[in-house]
């Protein structure tokens, strides 16, 4: 049911090996898509590139800053010209800076607001502007969160980035609704990633902690994730726009 043959993906922040991204690009890989993977790590994601060739898929990257504006346009025009257009783009790249309040600074809360919401926004543009430039649709995901959903202590900015992106999606979707773009947002609970570990910091309490609060009773896998996005990247999903999806053990129902 999720076929993505003939089709192209952008995904970015891939460079993780056990990360979300990554996730995302190795199944829509193994349904037919064509993937480029972008990082800050230029060598890390040219890495996961080659490990997805090696397997016989369609893949290929470059490093990317996601926060700034030109370096976007270089990325579709390598795609465009590499794979002949862009189908699906994964806005994945993020960041977490866990601060209370009375340590938060302004560097932090704009850093946290660049790389999780400004990427996203540039993001959705450039890609934007290649699909509508091809005509033939397109599927926009953003990775949210569900700190995008509800607020968490130490998490305002990381809360405030997620929930932009919420409802960024939702009012982008309505204008490229008519054009068969669809933008939709995927809400992950806790999924244990190098985003978590830098967040519980290797502290056997808080991990246990972080588990017993999940109704499942555990944190979720990357590919939980991975899934939902390729699901979101095809045709089986093509009447699903403006929408939010919470993958999350359960977190969201109490
Ligand atoms: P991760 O830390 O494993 O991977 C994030 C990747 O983004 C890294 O490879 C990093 O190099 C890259 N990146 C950071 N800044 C960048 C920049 N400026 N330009 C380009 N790349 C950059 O994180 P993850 O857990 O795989 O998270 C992926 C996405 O899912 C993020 O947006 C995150 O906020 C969201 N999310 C994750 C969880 C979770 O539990 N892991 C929960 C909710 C939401």
């Amino acid at each position: 049911m999720i076929d993505l043959e003939g089709k192209t993906a952008l995904i970015t922040g891939a460079a993780s090996a056990g990360g979300l991204g990554f996730s995302a690009a190795k199944i829509m890989a193994k349904q037919g898509a064509n993937v480029y993977l972008t990082d800050l790590d230029e060598n890390a994601v040219s890495d996961r590139a080659q490990e997805l060739r090696e397997q016989g898929y369609a893949a290929s990257s470059m490093g990317q800053d996601v926060t700034d504006e030109l370096g976007w346009a270089a990325v579709v025009s390598a795609i465009v010209s590499e794979f002949g257009g862009l189908d699906i783009l994964v806005n994945n790249a993020g960041i977490v800076i866990l601060r209370a309040m009375n340590e938060m600074t302004m560097t932090d809360w704009k850093k946290q607001l660049s790389v999780n919401l400004d990427s996203v926004y540039l993001g959705t543009k450039a890609g934007l502007d290649q699909m509508r430039l091809q005509g033939r649709g397109g599927s926009i995901i953003n990775l949210s969160s569900i700190a995008g959903l509800v607020g968490m202590s130490g998490l305002a900015a990381y809360s405030a980035s997620k929930g932009g992106v919420r409802l960024f999606s939702k009012a982008v979707a309505l204008e490229t609704a008519k054009e068969k773009i669809r933008v939709n947002t995927v809400h992950p609970g806790v999924i244990w990633t190098d985003m978590q570990k830098v967040a519980i910091a290797d502290n056997k309490e808080v991990f246990d902690s972080a588990n017993a609060a999940i109704p499942m009773g555990h944190m979720g896998e990357p590919d939980d994730i991975g899934a939902m996005v390729a699901f979101l990247a095809s045709d089986a999903a093509k009447y699903i726009t403006g929408a939010e999806f919470l993958v999350d053990g359960g977190m969201f129902a109490q």
